[in-house]
């Protein structure tokens, strides 16, 4: 492509709206513009990353034997009801676009595609003989998002490549999901990526497993957490650990003291020289389900811990049967305002013990009268702890469950794991974490969808039995941009050779002295005709101006037509090293092919 014809507009100032380095150089280099929050245009020279990304995942997905196939972004409302998934994603969650067409049907623009996947297969698929069977696209999908940022990492419309396995059993589906597994690590290999595959959250759906594909980068929305022997990494979302031995306590007898103005841990612990380890905190949550009841929750939990909202999340999920309910909509930990709604009397908050009287609450219709109170394994081995008197400017000493605390009879793991825990798998391993952008997602799904939906096959023994599930999802622009961040420096771009935009640029020095126009032109050729991809930059523009455009674009190889043309060489110079060196002009192209063959695995 010569670069005189494209729609080529660098800028030299960091973009205001932009914060992390990806965002900003991708703007500045002319590969995204901003159309609307959250949606981007891809322009010419990101269309061709995204296509190779593309091509990469497919190869991958082919070679598993899936097959591509595409499926409508316009859904109507009615299969998403059937899998019971219409309001929470318009409603609660509200990442889904809904609308109404003239003859006043509900519609939503895909987020994903488990609902019409399922349909298809209940439609199509009779007998075990037609399984296992794995469909996947490549296709731009829509999310509400409620924080759309950093460029293409969270748009609210953006490339995903989305599949779903069907199986008769789990050996089957299991034997997918480690294949699919395999092929994510050779995607982003491939892509020249450094990530981290990681045990993740599987929502309320449970199932026997789900794993996140991390590029790592300090710009990365997620926590991850692992050991050095590589024995385990998670999302902290989903993180286990050993916490540190709670100190023994020296409070022997029981007995209520005055703390005034010690409303939290540190405050509490500073006052009566405890450890936070000997402490049961009581935090408060408020949980609306979709039935529309509303839960106060109360969890008790070791004081130097912190309780992990997406676990929380998840043990209330499976409680929901007993308010009715199939899930949970809204889970906040209740400010005054949200008090006001349900609040007989004003809480002692930061003293509260987990005995607190159900008598707070003001029970109704829509809110439950009764605390649901939970206890974290963390907090049910103390001994002679101190929590809450259930007065403000109070707190008791010398507690034991049993005694003069009745143990909640719900026992839960919603420890948020941290950084320097000990591993569960060897405690003489600590937790490490670093920062990760979650470009890839698989997930065993077993039969949440085909049984609300009635997707079912006929097995060897004339059974009729619901499909076996799995899905499987890759961030196309998401992992494009992820390169970007986790590959840059003070002068621009460095793309992994195996998805830059082009292989290489002809950089003209001087446009006016024919013999540098003549051998641009002729390599510019001689190149492209052997399949590497070369940008010819022969504006009329002075050559400093040309350069920091090649350098700020990231092409792998800059050729310089310039000086030692008379020696009968080109200038070379690599975009990640800035190494530069004289060529032959015949030896060029072979000279670049090996250099591209030996970086593209
Ligand atoms: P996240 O936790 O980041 O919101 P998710 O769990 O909602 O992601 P999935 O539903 O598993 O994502 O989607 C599969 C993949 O699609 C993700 O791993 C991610 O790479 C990509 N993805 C999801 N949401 C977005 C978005 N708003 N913009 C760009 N890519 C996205
Ligand atoms: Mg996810």
């Amino acid at each position: 492509m010569r670069v005189s014809q494209m729609l080529f507009v660098t800028l030299r100032e960091d973009p205001a709206e932009a914060e992390i380095p990806s965002h900003k150089l991708l703007l500045r280099a002319g590969y995204i513009r901003r159309i609307g929050s959250g949606v981007y245009a891809y322009l010419p020279l990101m269309w061709r990353v995204l296509k190779k990304v593309s091509q990469i995942v497919r190869e991958e997905m082919d070679a598993t034997g899936a097959q591509e196939c595409l499926l409508p972004q316009l859904q109507p409302a009615d299969l998403w009801r059937e899998s019971g998934r219409w309001d929470t994603y318009t409603k609660a969650e509200g990442i889904m676009f809904a609308l109404t067409d003239r003859q006043n049907r509900e519609v939503g623009l895909g987020p994903t595609h488990e609902e019409v996947i399922t349909t298809i297969a209940k439609d199509m698929v009779r007998s075990y003989r037609q399984l296992p069977l794995h469909l996947y696209q490549i296709q731009t999908k829509f999310r509400d998002e409620i924080r759309p940022r950093f460029g293409l990492m969270r748009g609210r419309e953006f490339i995903m490549k989305d599949g779903y396995s069907f199986h008769s059993n789990e050996e089957s589906l299991k034997k997918t999901y480690q294949d699919m597994a395999q092929a994510y690590s050779n995607m982003l290999r491939r892509s020249g990526l450094q990530f981290r595959a990681v045990d993740a959250d599987s929502g309320a759906i449970g199932g026997s497993g789900s794993q996140e594909f991390m590029v790592l980068a300090d710009a990365g929305e997620d926590e991850v957490l692992y050991t050095e022997d590589g024995q385990y990494a998670a999302n902290v979302e989903k993180a286990v650990a050993l916490p540190a031995d709670a100190e023994t306590s020296t409070f022997t007898t029981f007995e209520k003291r005055e703390t005034p103005g010690s409303e939290t841990i540190e405050k509490v612990c500073k006052f009566l020289k405890c450890s936070p380890t000997q402490i049961v905190k009581n935090v408060l949550y408020q949980a609306v389900y979709d039935s529309g009841i509303t839960v106060l929750v109360l969890v008790s939990i070791r004081g130097d811990r912190d309780v992990n909202d997406v676990k929380l999340l998840n043990e209330l999920t499976k409680l929901a049967g007993n308010y009715q309910a199939k899930a949970v909509l809204f889970l906040t930990v209740p400010d005054a305002e949200a008090q006001q709604k349900w609040a007989a009397k004003p809480l002692p908050l930061g003293y509260m013990a987990p005995d607190i009287t159900d008598d707070c609450i003001a029970g109704s219709k829509e809110v439950n009268s009764k605390f649901l109170r939970l206890v974290d394994r963390t907090a049910i081995d103390l001994k002679n702890f101190v929590t809450g008197a259930n007065e403000s400017g109070y707190h008791v000493v010398g507690a034991n469950w049993g005694k003069e605390f009745k143990l909640p009879e719900i026992a839960v793991d919603v420890n948020k794991a941290k950084k320097g825990d000990r591993a569960v798998h060897n405690p003489e391993q600590t937790l490490q974490s670093a920062r990760g952008i979650e470009v890839g997602h698989i997930f065993q799904l077993g039969t949440e969808y085909s049984q609300p939906m009635g997707a079912t096959y006929t097995n060897e023994q004339g059974e009729e039995m619901p499909l076996i599930m799995g899905c499987y999802g890759v961030g196309v622009s998401r992992l494009a941009q992820s390169a970007v961040e986790q590959s840059y420096d003070k002068d621009g771009i460095i793309w992994p050779v195996a998805i830059a935009p082009y292989h290489a640029i002809i950089s003209i020095p001087n446009i006016s002295d024919a013999q540098q126009v003549e051998v641009a032109e002729k390599l510019y050729a001689e190149l492209n005709r052997s399949g590497i991809e070369t940008m010819l930059d022969d504006r009329d523009e002075r050559a400093g101006v040309k350069f920091k455009d090649a350098d700020l674009i990231g092409i792998p190889y800059r050729i310089v037509t310039g000086r030692s043309l008379k020696q009968g060489k080109v200038e070379v110079v690599e975009r990640a090293t800035h190494k530069s060196q004289e060529i032959a002009i015949d030896e060029v192209c072979s000279t670049l092919k090996q250099w591209i063959e030996n970086a593209v695995q």
